[in-house]
């Protein structure tokens, strides 16, 4: 169903993500009922990409594009120019429940220049295969004029172990001043239960999760999982003192954990830029808590040395002129709408740089 151009723009992003975010949970549960993932090794360290990553991406960036032709969005996956989206691929129904609400006060007269959209199709690619299937989730972060303002994270396989056949998606969304829905939180949690990565670390990110004295370390995949795990009360903190985190990964849960009263930064504790022109990784880190997260910076501080920290460094944005030069680049995807930078309907060129930016603004 259409919605009214009346509804605020971040609404109508939100509203939008939230439907497309389902469509994607689907298109990971089909792959994955097939049986034929498709892996593509990334050459990273444990960096896959699936039939899954591709097909979700197209879909989500096609549909957000279609719906919102002058909003910047980056998806993950670098994907091959020619591909042809198909019409029927493209999801067009903006959520309702999510309609129903009303859009902060301070958010209402966003333009589509303040806006950046990061999708990351499938996190927890790795686990994904390995059939740790909870951790995957499909992530969409709302950056506005920089700040992860608003968030989308779908989990394809909620349950998987209790319900038959994969179990079921869930999505939980949120905006930072209005909250977060579609989830329920444990009502306590003792101790201090810290989660990170389990199949990306080292010696520097399990020394610094030491450094934050856990009671108990949880090893999972997944930026998006952890975080569901930290707003349902099953660990008090992210800590992953590495690089390797993008901001694909973190806008999304950064938007609804700070929505619920946590907070989302690097692990000096300085916040996440989302800016278009900002460089992919964080180089700075993640370091997500519930509450009191001075204190986790602090013992960081204190206890990791400080030739490991200097290797942190807190991700600035980049000077606005980049911003102009990115805009420039071209459409790498291809639907019956959709033009390329220099106009001409369906007409493509190869991407240039490593950046997927997957719309430009007008
Ligand atoms: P993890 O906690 O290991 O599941 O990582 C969270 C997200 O960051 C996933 O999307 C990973 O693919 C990504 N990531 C973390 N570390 C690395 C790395 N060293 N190389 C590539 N991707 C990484
Ligand atoms: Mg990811
Ligand atoms: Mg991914």
């Amino acid at each position: 169903m259409a919605v009214s151009e009346s509804v605020p723009l971040l609404m109508r992003l939100v509203s939008a993500s939230v439907s497309v975010s389902y469509r994607a949970a689907r298109i990971a549960r089909d792959v994955l009922i097939k049986g034929d993932l498709g892996i593509v090794d990334k050459g990273g360290k444990n960096d896959l990409q699936t039939e899954a990553d591709r097909s979700a991406q197209r879909c989500i960036i096609a549909s957000l594009h279609k719906q919102f032709p002058n909003v910047a969005i980056f998806g993950e996956e670098d994907l091959a120019p020619t591909t042809k989206i198909p019409d029927d691929f493209i999801e067009t129904e903006f959520d309702q429940d999510v309609l129903r609400h009303e859009c902060p006060e301070n958010l209402r007269n966003i333009n589509n220049d303040d806006v950046v959209i990061w999708v990351d199709p499938l996190d927890g690619t790795k686990e994904f295969t390995e059939g740790f299937l909870d951790h995957v989730t499909v992530l969409i972060g709302i950056a506005v004029k920089g700040v992860a303002t608003a968030g989308v994270i779908n989990q394809p396989f909620h349950n998987f172990e209790e319900i038959p056949k994969y179990g079921k998606a869930r999505c939980i969304w949120g905006v930072q001043g209005l909250g977060s829905f579609g989830f329920k939180r444990n009502a306590h949690l003792e101790g201090n239960v810290i989660t990170t990565t389990r199949s990306h670390s080292d010696y520097t990110i399990t020394k610094t999760v030491e450094a934050c004295e856990p009671t108990e370390v949880l090893r999972v995949g997944g930026a998006g999982h952890k975080v569901l795990l930290l707003i349902e009360k099953k660990a008090h903190a992210y800590v992953f003192a590495s690089i390797g985190c993008k901001k694909w990964d973190t806008c999304a849960p950064e938007a609804i954990l700070q929505s619920l009263g946590g907070r989302l930064t690097d692990i000096h504790g300085h916040p996440i830029p989302y800016h278009a022109n900002v460089v992919h990784n964080n180089t700075g880190g993640v370091l997500a808590t519930v509450a009191n997260h001075d204190w986790y910076v602090n013992k960081i501080k204190e206890k990791v040395d400080s030739e490991t920290l200097s290797k942190f460094e807190s991700v600035k944005a980049a000077p606005p002129s980049l911003e102009s030069q990115l805009s420039q680049q071209t459409l790498n995807i291809q639907n019956s709408s959709s033009k390329s930078a220099n106009g001409k309907v369906g007409e493509e060129k190869t991407r240039k740089s490593e950046v997927n930016k997957a719309t430009h603004k007008k």
